[in-house]
């Protein structure tokens, strides 16, 4: 496979956006485009490029985001005064283009999700269903996390909804003579969507709805992984999602044979039990 060089960013830079649209892709997916003069400078990786997100809380009567960049970004954050500091959230670059006469859009495809009851939950999703036009926002450019050794036989992907716009970056990224496998769970069937993978890359989608209704995000892509044996010693493999997904899915894969120096894995939230949905 050709060499798919380490990409991160050396100095994370901050980048301003207003949006400019918002629709709902799929029954769990609701996308937020954004632009700004900023974004003529943005230089797009590709696979999982993700970023902090800064937005507005419903508390608060202005965006205020004070200037923040490089890699010691966080101290600087906290020190904003509690009742002006905005929502920090961690989000992927969904897609990134330039239209014809220029002008840069960045799409960002937020989970929708609620708590037991069916109330929205959430602070980024609930701000991505109700943000207006026009709406100010922030990006600190985080790179990617997907870190493919040059000498990889195969590559192994999971991921639950909330990897699905890196799943989709990493698919069309891939260098076209991979070979490999992408297991990727979703809510419901109208959340399937096309992804541009290598022909030597088998595409795997549960339906969770489908195969094990009001299980955790993640448990029927754990359940798939498990099932899987890697070819070799030299395959790299790209875990994320609820955090059992992540941890399991890493231990399962390391006993397997797969180095733990080839597997990539990442708890992008972790859920907290709840009497109406079974762990
Ligand atoms: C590198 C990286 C990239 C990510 N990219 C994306 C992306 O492109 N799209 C995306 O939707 N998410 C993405 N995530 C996951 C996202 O950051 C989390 O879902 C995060 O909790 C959302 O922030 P929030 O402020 O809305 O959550 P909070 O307000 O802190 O969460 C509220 C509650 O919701 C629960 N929760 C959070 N996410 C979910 C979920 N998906 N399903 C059910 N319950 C949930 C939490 O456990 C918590 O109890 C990414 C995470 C990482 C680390």
């Amino acid at each position: 496979m050709a060499k798919i060089p380490r990409l991160l960013p050396e100095n994370p830079r901050l980048f301003r956006a207003r949006v400019v649209r918002t629709e709902r892709v799929s029954p769990s997916m609701h996308r937020v485009t954004v632009t700004g003069d900023d974004l003529h400078e943005f230089r797009y990786l590709g696979f999982d490029h993700w970023f902090r997100l800064f937005v507005q809380r419903p508390d608060q009567d202005a965006f205020r985001m004070p200037d923040l960049d490089g890699t010691k970004w966080w101290p600087t954050y906290l020190a904003i005064p509690e009742d002006v500091r905005p929502h920090c959230a961690n989000y992927t670059v969904a897609a990134f283009r330039r239209l014809a006469d220029g002008t840069p859009e960045l799409d960002v495809d937020f989970v929708v999700h609620t708590d037991a009851d069916g109330t929205p939950e959430g602070r980024a999703a609930i701000w991505a269903c109700g943000t207006r036009p026009g709406d100010e926002l922030a990006m600190l450019d985080q790179g990617c996390i997907f870190d493919c050794p040059p000498d990889t036989s195969e590559v192994l992907v999971a991921a639950e909804e909330t990897g699905l716009p890196g799943v989709v970056g990493i698919a069309a990224s891939l260098p076209r003579d991979a070979v490999g496998r992408i297991i990727q769970e979703v809510p419901s069937r109208g959340d399937v969507r096309p992804l541009d993978a290598p022909a030597g890359v088998t595409v795997t989608w549960i339906v969770r709805d489908e195969v094990a209704p009001h299980t955790v995000p993640g448990r029927a892509a754990l359940a798939e992984l498990q099932r899987h044996v890697p070819a070799d010693d030299r395959g790299y493999a790209f875990v994320v999602g609820e955090s059992t997904l992540a941890t399991e899915g890493r231990r399962h894969l390391h006993r397997a044979g797969l180095p733990k120096s080839r597997i990539t894995f990442s708890g992008f939230w972790k859920h907290q039990a709840r009497e109406s949905v079974s762990a």
